[in-house]
């Protein structure tokens, strides 16, 4: 029999076998970026009937880690340019250990004190550090997902409630409408929250945007005075960091046009808003400020592990009224003590708080600053080296850390369409760096997203070296073919 409350020598044995693995694993990361096992290998791998007796525990962790580790990306590492994923930093690591072995329940100041008081701080150091109203609040979620969710949801309040509609109470059914306006090149997950809360795709109105991915402020304009009346409950959703080019919508103008119809702007800066902790690069997300509400994330630019997200709302009534759990054996809503719970959806949940302390910490605000402003030059040497090399298209205006590539010229789309493909799946075969593909505006793109903390620029200059060399090979193979 194995017992659950193992001997002390056991459970100190078992705990230092785990951070022992972990340790060799990020030591010696793997150097072939894209994990060597499919999805299918893994499955496999971890299939089996579900087991009637168990296991000891040093067996499980080996067990583990042989099934997992084949199956892992190197995402932590220095070239792993694919989606947009932070290094999940040590010191983020090092913290989130001790918040699972502390195991706290992190609803309310109560339940988990510490937990809560990390909280209470870092959303502080979050709103000084991005330079958003200091009287927001802010919800410490799982990702930019849940923070647009939360958001959105306090937003829907307000604007309902300003419309005389009470939509905690009533909720949405008979409620006057409400017109949203977004960009149609707003990331996927904003038109997933806005459908979680009724608010369905086909209901939205859509801003064209320009060949960068931005609203057109014209074209916004236009809509707001076609299609929104006067009065009409109003959502706008703006971006801070297009997922593709990097950059960010217009919210000089944008803002104070939705503003003068008493709407509600949301931004969506998963990444985006961390410009503003960077005073070179703070102008790529200005005006941002003077928005309602900020979706942002920490296991990005932050490099927490994940998941971790943050849900920031200027106006901390409507952000409760919105999430807000109340019941005998809860606390209330407090003017001395914040409770995690009444700014997320959920109520048992990890103390998030823990990790963004310990890396705002870790880093301070200079850290910060120089980080941001690394990945940003980095982002152009990548850019500048790519673009120098004939058949090779760098899409957008690299400001930020993203790079849009495309290969193979573009007097044929469907020709580029291919040899972008096969370059992108030769980039990942050969395993130097790691890429993913998309399709943007029509044409599919190689995305290189410079975001994880340990890049240095030589990384950079063996990615592009890797990425010219697999685009060399794939041409030629086209010519002879
Ligand atoms: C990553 C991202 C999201 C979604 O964030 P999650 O943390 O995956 O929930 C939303 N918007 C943008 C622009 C993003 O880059």
């Amino acid at each position: 029999m194995t017992r659950d409350d193992a001997p002390d020598e056991d459970t100190e044995a078992l705990l230092l076998a785990a951070a022992r693995r972990a340790i060799a694993y990020r030591r010696a990361l793997p150097a072939h970026q894209r994990a060597p096992a499919s999805y299918g290998d893994c499955v496999a791998a971890f299939d089996e009937a579900l087991p009637e007796q168990g296991m000891a525990a040093p067996e499980v962790l080996a067990a583990l880690v042989a099934r997992a580790e084949p199956g892992l990306h190197a995402s932590t590492g220095p070239r792993f340019f694919g989606w947009v994923i932070g290094n999940s930093h040590p010191v983020g690591v090092a913290a989130d250990w001790l918040t699972a072995a502390w195991g706290q329940n992190t609803a309310n100041h109560v339940a988990a004190p510490a937990a809560a008081a990390a909280e209470t701080v870092a959303a502080r150091w979050l709103l000084e550090l991005l330079r958003l109203p200091a009287e927001s609040s802010v919800g410490f979620v799982t990702g930019a997902t849940m923070a647009s969710f939360v958001a959105l949801a306090a937003a829907r309040g307000e604007v309902l409630a300003r419309a005389g509609w009470d939509v905690e109470a009533q909720g949405l059914f008979g409620a006057p409408p409400v017109r949203v306006l977004i960009g149609e090149e707003a990331h996927a997950s904003v038109f997933s929250a806005l459908h979680y809360l009724g608010f369905g795709k086909a209901s939205l109105i859509r801003v064209p945007a320009d060949a960068q991915g931005v609203m057109q402020p014209a074209a916004f304009e236009e809509r707001l005075a076609r299609d929104v009346p006067k009065g009409a409950p109003l959502i706008v959703v703006t971006q801070a960091g297009h997922i593709h080019s990097g950059v960010t919508d217009a919210h000089e103008r944008l803002v104070p046009l939705a503003r003068a119809r008493g709407g509600w702007v949301h931004v969506d800066g998963a990444f985006g808003l961390w410009a503003r902790a960077c005073p070179t690069r703070a102008h790529l997300a200005c005006g941002v400020e003077g928005a309602d509400s900020w979706a942002t994330d920490g296991h990005k630019w932050l490099q927490t592990p994940f998941d971790c997200g943050y849900a920031i709302v200027r106006n901390a009534a409507a952000h409760r009224r919105a999430m807000t759990i109340a019941a005998s054996y809860l606390p209330p809503v407090s003017e001395h003590e914040r409770d995690p719970s009444h700014y997320v959806p959920e109520l048992s949940r990890r103390a998030r708080g823990f990790a963004t302390w310990a890396l705002l910490r870790h880093f301070g605000r200079a850290g910060i600053a120089a980080m941001v402003e690394r990945h940003c030059a980095q982002a152009r040497l990548l850019a500048g080296l790519l673009a120098a090399t004939p058949g090779i298209t760098v899409l957008n205006e690299v400001a930020l850390n993203q790079v849009a590539v495309r290969f193979g010229g573009e007097a044929d789309i469907a020709a580029g369409d291919t040899l972008t493909r096969a370059t992108l799946a030769a980039v990942q075969e050969d395993g130097t760096c790691f890429a993913a593909g998309a399709n943007w505006r029509g044409r599919w793109i190689m995305r290189l997203s410079v975001i994880g903390a340990s890049t240095t620029d030589d990384d950079i200059r063996l990615s592009a070296q890797a990425i010219i060399q697999a685009w060399r090979r794939v041409a030629s193979a086209a010519e002879g073919g």
